[in-house]
Parts: C-alpha cells; sequence; structure tokens
C-alpha cells in the first residue's frame, strides 16, 4: 500500500520517510524501534542517588527562567512528589514555561540528588496514563518521534503486511500472529510483549533470508557445468612454475578448485583470505586448468586500477604456458577495443582482464567457462542472466578479502562452497600498528619524517563525512594543508578522493607508483588490493569512525615487503577498540573482536545487496535463531512444502527464471 494512502502522511511526510527508506507502508510497518523508553512511576523517596527515574511531580510555585548564553537556558521551580518537596531544573525549556502551571501535575523523567535536594528533569510529560514503553524511531531531520509513532499507529489500522513464516512452524514454535506482533512490537504494554514479538519478527527475517540462501545452494548443487579432462599433473606443472612456495592453504583452496572444475557439477566457491594472503595466486591456478581444458577465462576487477595490476601479474605467470591474455578498460581507444572484443569472440584470447563492465552486451565470448570476481564484487544474479542469455554457464571463483569469522561465513555465504586462507606467506613482517592521540602527532609526523628519509612512502588516510550533497572534501584538503606546512612543502604529495575523473586519480596513483609522489593523502578510496611495496607506512585519521575489519583492509596497503612497515591509528575515542590492531595482524581474529564489541562490526558491507541489511535480526546475538532458520527452511526446501505457499513459490520461480 502506498504511504500517502495513508491518514495524515502528506508530500513533505512522505519525503523524509522516503529518506529512512520507507517507501511502503508495509516499509513503516517494518521500521521496528531501535530502542523503548520506560517510564515507570516510582517514589522518589525511594530511588537511588542520580538513578534515572521517572516520577509524577506537583508543581508548587512558578517557575523561573534564567538566560545563560544564546541557545541555552534553565528553567528552575519546587516540584512536590511523595509528600517531599525539592528543586526541580530542566534546561533549555524555556518555552514550555507557560504550560508550566502551579497545582499541575506532571511526570518529569530525570535524576534525583538527594544532597542537593534537587531533581534535574531531562524530559517532561504532560499527559500521562498509567506505567507506559515509548518506542523509539531512527529519524532523520525534520520528523520527531511523537510523529513517527503517529504514522505507525496509523499504518497498523491497515492490514498492508504479509506473514512469511510457513504455517508449520507457526505452529511448530506457537507465535503470536503478525498482527500481533506488530501490535506489540510498537506499542508494548509489557517487557515480555516486546521478547515475544521481537523473536517472532526475527525469525521470520531470517527464515527468509535462509530460505533464499538454501535454495540457491540447492540450485548451485544440481546445476551443471563443464567436466574437465584435466589432469591432477597440472597442479604440479602449475606450482614448479611459481618463484615461491605456497602456503598449506593456498594448496588446499587449489585442490578444491581443481575437484570443481574437474566435476560435472558447477563451481560457486569463495576464497576467503586476508590482504596479502595470495588469493590472486590461487585464482590464475583456475584459470590456467580452465585453459588446459579449451575455455576462456574473465577476471573481473573492482577498478580499472587494480584490473591493471592483475593484468601485470598474471602474466608473468601464465604468459610461458602460451596464456593470451587481454586487458579492456574504459579509457582504451574505440579502435584497440574493437580488436580486442573480435579476438575475444574469435576465441583467440584466452583471458580477459577488466572491470565488471566485462559481461556488459557488446562483449561476447567464444565459449566463456570460468569468471573470476575479485575483492567483494559479487557477480549478481542479474550478470548471470546476461552470460545466460549469451549461451554460457560458466563456472564462478569469488575473492574476498574481508575475513569474517568461519560460524557466520557459512551461513552468509551458505550458497557458496567456501575455501579459507588463513596460512600467510613466508617471511612477511607483522605491520607495527601504534594508537596515537591527536596530542602526540608529533610522533607521527617524526615517523613519517623518517620514513620519507629512507625512500619510503607513505599512505594518509582521512574518513569523508557524506552529507546529502555528496562528499565533504574539506577534510583531506586541510589535511593536505597541514602536513604542506608541517613539513615545509618540501615532500611531493597529493590527494586522491571519490570525486576526481578516473583519468585524474589514475594519473594520481601512477605517480605514487613510480615514487613522484611520496605521500598520498586520501579517503578510503584507495582501493582494496592496491600494491605499491614502496609504501611502508599508514596514518588514518579520526580511525574510530572505521570498523576493526576495515582499518585492517587499509593497513594491508603496507607491509608489501620485506621492510618494515607501520600503521597509526589516530584518534582521541574508542582507544580499547583500536588497540586490537596494535596487538593482532590476523583478519579472522580481528573480525571476530569487531563482531564481539559492535554487534555486526562491518559484516553489514559484506554481502553486497540489500539482502544483507536485516531489519530487526542481527547475526551474532540472534546467531541461534539463524541456526533454526537455517534448519527450518532446508526442511521446508527439501520437504516441497514451499509449493503451497504463494510467496515462497514466487520467489523460487523468480530465482529458477533469473538463474
Ligand atoms: P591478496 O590475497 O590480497 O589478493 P595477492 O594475491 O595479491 O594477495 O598476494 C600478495 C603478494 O604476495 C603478491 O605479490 C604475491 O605474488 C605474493 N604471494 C602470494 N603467495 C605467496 C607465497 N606463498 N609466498 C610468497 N609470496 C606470495
Ligand atoms: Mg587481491
Amino acid at each position: 500500500m502506498e504511504l500517502k494512502l495513508l491518514k495524515g502522511i502528506g508530500p513533505q511526510l512522505e519525503k523524509k520517510l522516503n529518506s529512512l527508506n520507507i517507501f511502503t507502508v508495509e516499509d513503516l510497518l517494518e521500521n521496528y524501534p531501535y530502542k523503548y523508553n520506560f517510564i515507570n512511576l516510582v517514589d522518589i523517596r525511594k530511588v537511588e542517588d542520580n538513578e534515572v527515574c521517572s516520577v509524577k511531580v506537583n508543581i508548587i510555585d512558578s517557575p523561573k527562567v534564567q538566560y545563560i548564553k544564546k541557545n541555552f537556558n534553565r528553567v528552575s521551580f519546587a516540584g512536590m512528589a511523595n509528600g517531599e518537596v525539592f528543586n526541580v531544573i530542566i534546561f533549555n525549556r524555556a518555552f514550555l514555561v507557560k504550560s508550566l502551571k502551579v497545582g499541575n501535575n506532571i511526570i518529569l523523567i530525570g535524576k534525583y540528588n538527594r544532597l542537593k535536594n534537587t531533581f534535574i528533569a531531562s524530559s517532561i510529560k504532560f499527559n500521562y496514563e498509567g506505567n507506559k514503553i515509548e518506542p523509539v524511531y531512527h529519524l532523520v531531520e525534520g520528523l520527531n518521534n511523537v510523529t513517527i509513532t503517529k504514522t505507525i499507529d496509523e499504518a497498523l489500522k491497515t492490514n498492508s503486511y504479509y506473514d512469511y513464516i510457513p504455517s508449520i512452524y507457526l505452529d511448530k514454535y506457537k507465535f503470536i500472529s503478525k498482527k500481533d506482533a506488530l501490535e506489540k512490537i510498537h506499542k508494548p504494554l509489557t517487557n515480555e510483549d516486546i521478547k515475544i514479538s521481537s523473536k517472532r519478527l526475527k525469525y521470520e527475517e531470517l527464515f527468509n533470508f535462509m530460505f533464499k540462501i538454501n535454495y540457491l545452494k540447492k540450485l548451485n548443487n544440481k546445476s551443471l557445468g563443464i567436466k574437465r579432462e584435466v589432469s591432477s599433473s597440472s597442479k604440479e606443472e602449475f606450482i614448479k612454475s611459481l618463484p615461491f612456495l605456497l602456503t598449506e592453504d593456498q594448496l588446499k583452496a587449489i585442490d578444491d578448485i581443481y575437484q570443481d572444475l574437474t566435476n560435472e557439477a558447477r563451481m560457486n566457491r569463495l576464497v576467503l583470505g586476508d590482504v596479502g594472503s595470495g588469493k590472486t595466486i590461487v585464482a590464475t591456478y583456475a584459470i590456467y586448468v580452465n585453459f588446459l581444458s579449451g575455455f576462456q577465462s574473465a577476471l573481473m576487477a573492482p577498478t580499472e586500477i587494480l584490473a591493471e595490476q592483475h593484468y601485470k601479474s598474471l602474466k608473468n605467470i601464465l604468459e610461458h604456458f602460451n596464456v593470451k591474455i587481454a586487458i579492456l578498460t574504459g579509457s582504451m581507444k574505440v579502435k584497440e577495443k574493437r580488436e580486442i572484443l573480435s579476438l575475444l569472440k574469435s576465441g583467440k584470447i584466452n583471458l580477459i582482464i577488466g572491470t565488471h563492465a566485462l559481461i556488459s552486451d557488446d562483449v561476447e565470448f567464444h565459449n566463456l567457462g570460468l569468471v573470476v570476481t575479485d575483492e567483494q564484487h559479487r557477480f549478481g544474479v542479474g550478470q548471470r542472466n546476461t552470460l545466460r542469455d549469451k549461451g554460457c554457464v560458466p563456472d564462478v571463483l569469488y575473492l574476498s578479502a574481508t575475513p569474517i569469522p568461519r560460524t557466520y561465513a557459512l551461513t552468509i555465504y551458505g550458497d557458496l562452497d567456501l575455501s579459507i586462507i588463513k596460512t600467510k606467506p613466508m617471511g612477511r613482517k607483522e605491520i607495527i600498528t601504534v594508537v596515537k592521540k591527536e596530542t602526540e602527532i608529533k610522533d607521527v609526523l617524526l615517523k613519517m619524517l623518517e620514513e620519507i628519509k629512507l625512500g619510503h612512502q607513505i599512505y594518509v588516510v582521512s574518513p569523508l563525512v557524506e552529507t546529502n550533497e555528496g562528499l565533504d572534501l574539506k577534510s583531506v584538503f586541510e589535511l593536505e594543508e597541514k602536513l604542506k606546512l608541517a613539513f615545509k612543502n618540501m615532500i611531493p604529495m597529493d590527494v586522491l578522493h571519490g570525486k576526481l575523473k578516473t583519468s585524474e586519480k589514475d594519473k594520481i596513483m601512477a605517480d605514487f607508483k613510480t615514487g613522484k609522489i611520496k605521500i598520498l593523502i586520501s579517503t578510503t578510496v584507495i582501493e582494496v588490493g592496491i600494491d605499491v611495496p614502496n609504501s611502508t607506512m599508514m596514518v588514518i585519521y579520526n580511525a574510530e569512525r572505521f570498523g576493526l575489519a576495515t582499518l585492517h583492509q587499509l593497513r594491508g596497503r603496507v607491509g608489501r615487503n620485506d621492510v618494515q612497515s607501520y600503521c597509526y591509528l589516530v584518534s582521541n575515542k574508542d582507544i580499547e577498540r583500536l588497540k586490537v590492531l596494535e596487538e593482532s595482524n590476523d583478519g579472522f581474529y580481528i573480525s571476530e573482536k569487531d563482531f564481539q564489541m559492535r554487534g555486526q562490526g562491518d559484516l553489514f558491507g559484506v554481502r553486497q545487496s540489500g539482502e544483507m541489511s536485516f531489519k530487526i535480526a542481527n547475526l551474532k546475538d540472534d546467531y541461534q535463531i539463524l541456526l533454526q532458520a537455517k534448519l527450518d527452511s532446508e526442511e521446508y526446501i527439501n520437504t516441497e512444502q514451499y509449493k503451497n505457499n504463494y510467496y515462497y513459490k514466487n520467489i523460487v520461480e523468480s530465482i529458477t527464471f533469473i538463474n
């Protein structure tokens, strides 16, 4: 149901709701409170000193207002509760003074200081009927909690929701109905209401999610790919050709891939490993096997810079096996591009490297057998559809540098097979990480100077504030000013940010690679995977703004050769959390810690599409429910009961259609 059909929603309110990602009445109903205010009236004689409480107060003299500064005032009056008389103070409520009439009763929420006989109130309520639990919603500017609560009240009167829990599980767990659950989550009367409604709504959300994952997995298991006749001696040949020894986990991943590719089931594998753990080599092996069996491969990187990097390193390894490699970029001349496209179509190119534009409409393959996608760029179902239309059913290999604990990976990536690379290549030095307060910035600058004198290069990263208008670029440019001043303009530096044109970015990156620029100041656009081995130091400002896993990924830009590298985290806040990075260089350990400390941590960013942004469930706290939902949805799929459910039948049909 459309939002505007709801009583009280005009165009302005609709716009505000839209900016909260609420577009329909169902969205509105699923916009759950993120916390509750518990208003339980207490006897003021019994409250602990300075404990937050709600008391019913009778106003016994007229309030006085003191204007302390602009936008800062203090209202005070005498009040009485449970026979006690005390002072009441509340700040910035001068506008309420007219409503605070002597003799009236009001509810005050705040803290009582017995020694000073003063109640410092944080909130006043005028109408009050009994004890109450108040839902608190996420807001945007110009929208207050009262308005959104009223709007949700209206939505609750409609039937614009669907119960996604199949009836057998509704019965099995004796869940309350969806209608009741929505009523209770938005307007709870007791703690119990919140508990039983949220449990049900979480299960519903996770069941729905796991159904899709499990169904995809089932399809993948059934889906036939290419059964390659390639001898397992290909492994030895490949390994022998490398200038280093593979780690145990790399060998294991290569085994997995060999099995997948020589088996008729279609490969759908994720290689999960820390930055620098050597995932590219593993993918290169897959490309090699695919080449031996006579098929073409495509390697997709998230950016052109990364694509070029891959092009160079894969050429080194694969060229003496006679693999013909080409790269396709947006900046290429039309003529050049056309030539590559025609070679690709005729099958004369064995491996094409580029961004995800690679599988766009005008690219035609002779016989595409394998697609490798690097760093998070998940291969959408839509793209698979494009390939299918071109007559290819390639095997797929994903590489991801976001290490997440195995248990969670098994569920949220439950439709993929996993190869996890934990062991690091030999001889890699750990990055020394130090957390510094802003007042200690001098230490950081001295260290920077030291590294520059050694001929090394440095990354400086600053977080950006995103406003509606786009990115606030002030911070990076201010930083550049400061650093120029500090180093008396003696050190060449430049600024890289997302608003630059691709050609400008490439130019700056190229200058950094060749060493023309010594300090690269940047937003987080320094892409995951960028490889400039001569850079040995990274400084991250306002580090508290980032999740630990993100910080860990960022610092993976340094430590790429055998020289000692450093990472300085500058922050005045959240020191304890940041210290985890001083302690450890293990991405899996770090993401586990992040997970413990911040709930979902960075996990939300992991699975790119909207499917991972849960509205009420939380992967960590609700892990048990997730496991249950996983089992139940598997059962639901295997017993084919979904065929009688309108909603799940539709999901299955749409997935089957696009797969
Ligand atoms: P990532 O997993 O971040 O993609 P890469 O595959 O780019 O890591 O590998 C990082 C660097 O380590 C590359 O220069 C690669 O050649 C090198 N490397 C990979 N595996 C090994 C190994 N087993 N021993 C030594 N160096 C390795
Ligand atoms: Mg990589």
